[in-house]
């Protein structure tokens, strides 16, 4: 489970994330969902220990993190431009945490065939980041968070520089993926349609302040506000 408690961050005079707090699930699959601006990347860049706040508190699994460096917070995280190591194949971007980590080869092995083939890669494994698709880029970008378990994965726009089909795609296939492996994941979007279908909690955050949490249907019946109700749109 995440806990944020009453997160503030300002970038000099303009404050971006205001009494920001917010309540992620064990094992949830959450959507933080805004318009342009709003401060979902600070918030996901907050939780992952990229960014510190300027006052509140970040807890991971129970354990104060915000104090806690980003690899010491047991969070695996994607960008939306995600840098893979371009002289690496996918095998060995893969494998990149692990052997940090100093596993063993027989199991770093073991464990990257396996992940390869939860993202459906497994007849990629020699190939070249620039020789895959933007969806299977993606994809080799997720199986690297999820190789050391992390507690939480943390997902900027994991989608947003792709084409409507292959989108709904893997859309569908997070959803799965999801439903199989059960790690507390947060994705950020500004796609309405994304957020309902995938999510099972949407924290809907718009000028730096939370304006609504909930599991989907409970938003749409029963909006906060003028605002939520607008920038859902109507349902179709
Ligand atoms: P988008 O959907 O466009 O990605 P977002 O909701 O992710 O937007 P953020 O990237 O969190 O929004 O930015 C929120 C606000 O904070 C914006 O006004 C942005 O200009 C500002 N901001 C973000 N990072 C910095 C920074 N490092 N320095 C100064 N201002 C920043
Ligand atoms: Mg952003």
């Amino acid at each position: 489970a995440i806990e944020i408690r009453g997160v503030n961050k300002s970038f000099g005079d303009a404050a971006v994330l205001r009494d920001v707090s917010v309540d992620v699930t064990s094992g949830s699959l959450t959507a933080l969902l805004g318009p342009s601006g709003g401060g979902k990347s600070t918030l996901l860049r907050v939780i992952a220990g990229l960014e510190r706040p300027d006052s509140g508190q970040v807890v991971i699994s129970g354990r104060d993190a915000t104090r806690l460096p980003p690899q010491r917070r047991d969070v695996g995280f994607v960008f939306q431009h995600y840098a893979a190591f371009k002289h690496m194949t996918v095998f060995e971007n893969v494998a990149f945490g692990l052997r940090i980590r100093k596993r063993p080869k027989d199991e770093i092995k073991k464990r990257v065939g396996e992940l390869l083939d939860l993202v459906h890669l497994d007849q990629f494994a020699e190939r070249y980041p620039a020789q895959l698709s933007g969806g299977q880029r993606q994809r080799m970008a997720l199986a690297r968070a999820l190789a050391v378990d992390p507690e939480v994965l943390l997902l900027d726009e994991p989608f947003g520089a792709l084409d409507a089909q292959v989108r709904k795609e893997l859309r569908a296939w997070l959803r799965r993926l999801h439903d199989e492996v059960h790690v507390t994941t947060v994705f950020v979007t500004h796609d309405q349609e994304e957020a309902i279908e995938v999510a099972d909690t949407i924290v809907l955050l718009a000028d730096g302040v939370v304006q609504q949490q909930g599991a989907p249907a409970e938003i749409y019946d029963n909006p906060a506000s003028p605002f939520v109700m607008r920038f859902l749109g109507p349902v179709t």
